[in-house]
């Protein structure tokens, strides 16, 4: 089974419209001849259009950092999906810990997300990942089983193929903290194995697993050597052109 890596680029609260555009010119660059793997990156809403057209002439997709269910209405403060699909944009981060964890979103909440995304075409990454404290207590498979069993929940092996999942252990997140390869493996692997009891083999293999957490350019290449690591979703090493140009280009 063959996928496709993806390394997508979560800009998160930063940059203002100027400083994304000159990114996103950089990123393209970086990008281009890159013909055996994807690049992404998820600037904030105002920027989107603009660094859209910014990419324009290259294969960078261009995400938005989450999206609400519904199709229009009266939900101040969100986006809806076909507001996203105005300005081109078709991939959208969803479930991010900073969602659940700093805005109490829950998983019911991010599978209300995954299938209003879905049902306007927009190819959802569904983060998951557990805090320091479950993996301490050795519930790292047990929450990472249930924020997918109910992240997915409904979602049918049609719309699957449209899914990518992140696996972004909290305690990795923007804290220069590392999961080894072998931590990373040890769960991708869980993962695959638990869409394989929600959907069926062959889907299971072909569905890209991310992993997130303190990518940087010295650690991407043993992470991406690891059989079930298909790409990378990264954060701080992102808002560079030259280190996120190293991680594009990993070897
Ligand atoms: C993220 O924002 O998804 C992330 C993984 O951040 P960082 O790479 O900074 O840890």
């Amino acid at each position: 089974m063959t996928r496709t890596p993806l390394i997508a680029g979560n800009w998160k609260m930063y940059l203002n419209r100027t400083e994304a555009v000159e990114l996103a010119r950089s990123v393209a660059a970086a990008s281009t001849g890159l013909t055996d793997r994807e690049v992404m990156i998820a600037p904030s809403y105002l920027s989107l259009a603009a660094v859209k057209e910014a990419v324009a002439d290259s294969p960078v997709r261009v995400a938005a950092q989450n999206v609400a269910w519904e199709e229009q209405g009266a939900f101040t403060g969100e986006v809806a999906p076909p507001m996203l699909q105005d300005v081109g944009v078709d991939m959208v981060i969803l479930g991010h810990s900073e969602r659940r964890h700093v805005f109490g979103e829950d998983n019911a909440m991010v599978n209300r997300r995954m299938q209003g995304a879905l049902q306007f075409g927009l190819s959802p990454i569904l983060c998951v990942g557990e805090t320091l404290e479950e993996r301490e207590q050795e519930n790292t498979f047990s929450v990472v089983e249930e924020q997918l069993r109910q992240g997915l929940q409904d979602i049918s092996a049609d719309q699957m193929a449209q899914v990518v999942v992140a696996y972004e252990p909290v305690w990795a997140i923007g804290t220069g903290k590392t999961a080894t390869k072998e931590q990373a493996q040890e769960v991708h692997a869980f993962i695959r194995s638990t869409l394989v009891t929600l959907y069926e083999k062959t889907l299971a293999d072909s569905v890209r697993i991310l992993y997130g957490g303190s990518v940087k350019p010295e650690n991407i290449d043993s992470l991406m050597a690891q059989p079930d690591v298909d790409g990378a979703l990264v954060g701080g090493a992102a808002l560079q052109a030259e280190s996120f140009a190293r991680i594009i280009n990993f070897t």
